[in-house]
């Protein structure tokens, strides 16, 4: 069943492509705006995430999808050029901005000398406290001591009680991996600072591509080009803050940290894990950002709050990110799952109608 939807998955996007439903649908949305949301761009030999996460894109897959938005006329801005350029009554079409989250060395290193040969443009946000140290993002310390671990169990501390997560199967580490960090994130900061130091002196083999850049790397980059955006101070998600100095440490403080390094004001915030509320964003304002980018997904017009924007998840699947960039995927998706629910609907009502059928059946049969 898993096998039949997939082929049917890819026989609809490979249709929307090739019947011209996607270039409809760009034409549609051309006077809306895109975020497309990257993180890591990395080699094309590296295939330790293949099958688990796509938070790296290889950098082959990252040309393609450049020489894609030339082609087709998309236009490239900074996010405070797009911020600006929003608010104009003939204002650019097909902008589109590529946003890069956590700082990893191999956007400076490989991502911005692709982007130089196709003239794109973009926002990096960057972890302030883990720029210029050896360390990585908390995710992805815990996943590499995982990976490492060679005794085929791991025993993980979590509010006291002592989990033991078998890691035989890649399966069974993809399980241990995701359900520990999910764990972590249902704790406020502090708590999981506090948990995570049993992880501290396990980290060893750390891939490169979860390197994260330097100082000289970020000040290196032409703000008009690839600018510095802030995405907190150690990666906290942010509706996990409580104290006062806390939320102004990983919000405000971080902001600055990065304006003395960098020599030019920090306009745009992105949450980590996509995790804000009402109070997060009020703070971000007060903090004399301009934006913030959002995990939700779409598109964004003149109206869109600047401070909730939506972005679109870049993927390896070329066929599936074309689809999602034109819109046509969403618009499909919402059909699909209209039909299904409309599917599902007709399917209980016959049920219901035989069984009240059957029913009547028992309680006729005895008289
Ligand atoms: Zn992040």
């Amino acid at each position: 069943m898993i096998h039949m939807n997939h082929i049917l998955h890819k026989l609809i996007l490979l249709l929307l492509d090739h019947l011209g439903i996607n270039a409809i649908f760009r034409w549609i949305n051309r006077n809306k705006s895109l975020l497309l949301c990257y993180h890591g761009i990395c080699s094309d030999n590296f295939d330790l995430l293949r099958n688990y996460d796509e938070r790296q894109i290889s950098e082959s897959i990252f040309r393609k999808q450049l020489r894609f938005l030339t082609q087709k006329g998309y236009f490239f801005v900074t996010l405070t050029e797009f911020l600006k350029f929003r608010m104009q009554q003939n204002h650019p079409r097909k902008m589109v901005v590529l946003t890069f989250d956590d700082g990893f060395r191999n956007i400076v290193e490989r991502a911005y000398p692709i982007m130089l040969d196709y003239g794109a443009k973009g926002i990096f946000s960057i972890v302030s406290d883990l720029i210029g140290t050896p360390q990585i993002l908390w995710t992805d310390h815990i996943e590499t001591v995982l990976r490492n671990e060679k005794s085929g169990y791991f025993d993980f501390n979590f509010r006291g009680k002592t989990i033991s997560y078998p890691l035989h199967t890649t399966k069974s580490l993809h399980t241990a991996m995701w359900d520990i960090k999910r764990k972590l994130r249902t704790l406020t900061n502090e708590e999981r600072i506090s948990h995570l130091k049993q992880f501290n002196d396990m980290i060893q083999n750390i891939p490169v591509e979860f390197k994260l850049a330097d100082w000289d790397q970020i000040c290196s980059l032409d703000k008009n080009i690839l600018e510095i955006g802030c995405h907190t101070a150690t990666h906290a998600n942010c509706t996990t803050l409580v104290k006062e100095n806390h939320i102004k440490y990983e919000l405000l403080y971080s902001k600055r940290k990065i304006e003395n390094k960098i020599g030019y004001k920090v306009n745009h915030f992105c949450y980590p894990a996509g995790s804000f509320d009402d109070n997060v964003v009020s703070k971000i304002k007060e903090f004399g950002y301009k934006s913030a980018t959002t995990c939700l997904c779409g598109f964004n017009t003149s109206n869109t709050d600047a401070f909730l924007l939506k972005r679109v998840t870049s993927h390896e699947d070329i066929l599936l990110w074309k689809a999602q960039v034109s819109g046509s995927f969403y618009c499909i998706s919402d059909i699909l799952t209209l039909v299904k629910k409309r599917i599902r609907f007709c399917i209980s009502v016959l049920f219901d109608k035989e069984r009240n059928t059957d029913n009547e059946m028992v309680n006729v049969s005895p008289s």
